[in-house]
């Protein structure tokens, strides 16, 4: 017999991935099929098992629905009856203006079972993210959710506008930005103070989150002349005020700024989590792909006699990686590298080779291949073996060194640095539309794979294009390539580490807010 499908309601919360309850993202990872909406963020789906359908409902206020609130309902009703794991997300709390019973009505006629799971409603969120606190011991005792969705032109109203006017200390209105001199000039008709403080909060919790601030008599001019649209929410009521103490979220260096980070597609973006704990909208693109190379010849042979090794040289995080791919599919492991020390060229690098179970023996001061040269011709290396695993095309510089002062230097390459394709309309066009504050380069070939994607011919241009645009580079050479390019950089670490480059980052906006 077949198994019964079961629907889940999952609240996905107001916006920020990390609002999600635990619960709601354990069942997005055991998810078959996901029904979501225009509201609930689409990263949660990365929590989603790669095989599980993704149905998109999309509901977006004003314009021509996706899809009949009956058809999301029969979309649930079929789904489940194919004994599928249904997850339907839906922005914020599904209970509250989220049609969540509705939908649930419907399955409880189909005989199909369900649970909800409760989510951070964007009235809330909006309030904590705009910094403020929904109520308070000395302003309100008492907060209301309203729809101001409803049709002004309804005869009979299902809100009485007369008792919440008064009635309630905090008015939160849901889906009321196109109707709001009509909700502003109720309030105000049936008792409320016209100078009660009001805000208006667009986009609560994400990186594009706005809001602006007046009273009952003058929000629909801000908002008006703003040009705030839905998503938002009006937050009416004396603790609005209490938003010049608390505001957090909005006041975090980074808040506003869109970074574009240039990275690889199989690095674990740290860069980007750093940067956004301070606020910044980052926008990432792969520039390179990384691949394993399609031979390991070279690297096979220097295995088999890697006790004539003194030294091991690592001088990226996927050289690491890679090397102990071959070196586990050879059947070896942590233990067959005992004979040779072993040395990385910054620390990144050296706690990923932790965690492989190997101690790196030599880290140097400068993270760079010549500050790793230079720390081993301290040492002396004449005579001495040193394998090299890293990229296929690499920079000479630290072979050719070690050479000069009369090692025995061998190259093994273990992956392939192949320039990333997908992303590069979006990228383009956000960069065309001025979208972009600042780019963050890790790599000089991140720079070169960014230009190629540009697709931009000479310097000129790629000055005209890049007009405005900030520019990070972590080190020296990483910068050297930019300014080759006929670029500017403006931020770079004294370390050339992803923790510095982020304080770099943060204190180059922190000391001018206007740049
Ligand atoms: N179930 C949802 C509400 C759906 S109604 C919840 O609990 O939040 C849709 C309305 O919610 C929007 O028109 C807007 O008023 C509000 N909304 C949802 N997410 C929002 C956000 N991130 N910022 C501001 N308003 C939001």
């Amino acid at each position: 017999m077949k198994k019964p499908g079961k629907v889940y309601l999952v609240g996905a919360g107001p916006g920020d991935p990390g609002l999600i309850t635990v619960r709601g993202k354990r069942l997005l990872e055991r998810a078959e099929v996901v029904v979501y909406d225009y509201l609930a963020n689409r990263k949660l789906l990365k929590h989603v098992p790669s095989t599980a359908e993704l149905i998109y409902v999309g509901k977006k206020g004003g314009v021509k629905h996706t899809y009949t609130q009956e058809e999301i309902n029969q979309i649930l009703v079929d789904q489940a009856q194919l004994g599928k794991m249904v997850v339907r997300l839906k922005g914020g709390d599904p209970f509250i203006f989220g049609r969540g019973g509705e939908e649930l009505e419907t399955l409880h006629t189909a005989k199909i079972d369900f649970e909800v799971v409760p989510g951070v409603t964007s009235a809330t969120a909006a309030a904590t993210y705009a910094g403020i606190p929904i109520t308070h011991r000395d302003y309100t005792a008492s907060v209301a959710f309203i729809t101001g969705h409803e049709d002004p032109a309804k005869k009979t109203s299902n809100i009485d506008w007369q008792k919440l006017a008064t009635g309630a200390g905090t008015l939160v209105v849901y889906m009321g930005i196109k109707n709001l001199p009509i909700i502003v000039d109720k309030l105000i008709r049936y008792g409320r103070d016209p100078k009660t403080p009001v805000a208006v909060v667009r986009w609560a919790s994400t990186p594009d989150q706005r809001s602006v601030v007046g009273t009952l008599d003058t929000i629909n001019d801000v908002v008006s002349e703003s040009g705030i649209k839905p998503p938002a929410l009006i937050i009416v009521g004396e603790v609005v005020k209490l938003r010049e103490t608390i505001d957090w979220y909005e006041k975090r260096p980074l808040f506003t700024k869109r970074i574009l980070v240039t990275r690889t597609r199989a690095q674990a973006s740290d860069l980007v989590a750093g940067l956004e704990e301070y606020g910044a909208n980052c926008l990432e693109y792969s520039t390179i792909n990384i691949k394993p190379v399609d031979s390991y010849e070279v690297l096979d042979e220097e295995l088999d006699r890697i006790h004539e090794y003194h030294w091991i040289l690592f001088t990226s995080l996927n050289g690491v990686k890679y090397f102990f791919e071959r070196l586990y599919a050879r059947g070896m492991d942590a233990r067959d590298l005992k004979g040779p020390s072993i040395a990385t060229v910054g620390k990144a690098t050296a706690d990923l080779l932790l965690q492989y179970g190997v101690h790196a023996d030599l880290i140097p001061s400068t993270f760079t291949g010549e500050g790793l040269a230079e720390s081993l011709l301290d040492q002396g290396v004449e005579g001495r073996n040193i394998l090299i695993p890293r990229a296929r095309e690499g920079r000479e510089i630290l072979p050719e060194n070690l050479r000069g002062a009369g090692a025995q230097v061998t190259v093994a390459p273990v992956y392939v640095n192949c320039p990333a394709e997908d992303d590069k309309e979006t990228m383009c066009s956000e960069l065309r539309a001025g979208n972009v504050d600042m780019i963050t380069f890790t790599s000089s070939s991140t720079v070169r794979n960014f230009l190629k994607m540009l697709g931009v011919k000479s310097k000129q241009e790629i000055r005209q294009l890049l007009a405005g645009v900030k520019i990070a580079a972590i080190g020296p050479i990483t910068a050297k390539t930019v300014t080759d390019s006929g670029l500017e950089v403006d931020v770079q670490p004294e370390r050339y580490t992803i923790p510095d480059m982020i304080a770099a980052v943060v204190d180059y906006y922190s000391g001018d807010p206007g740049k």
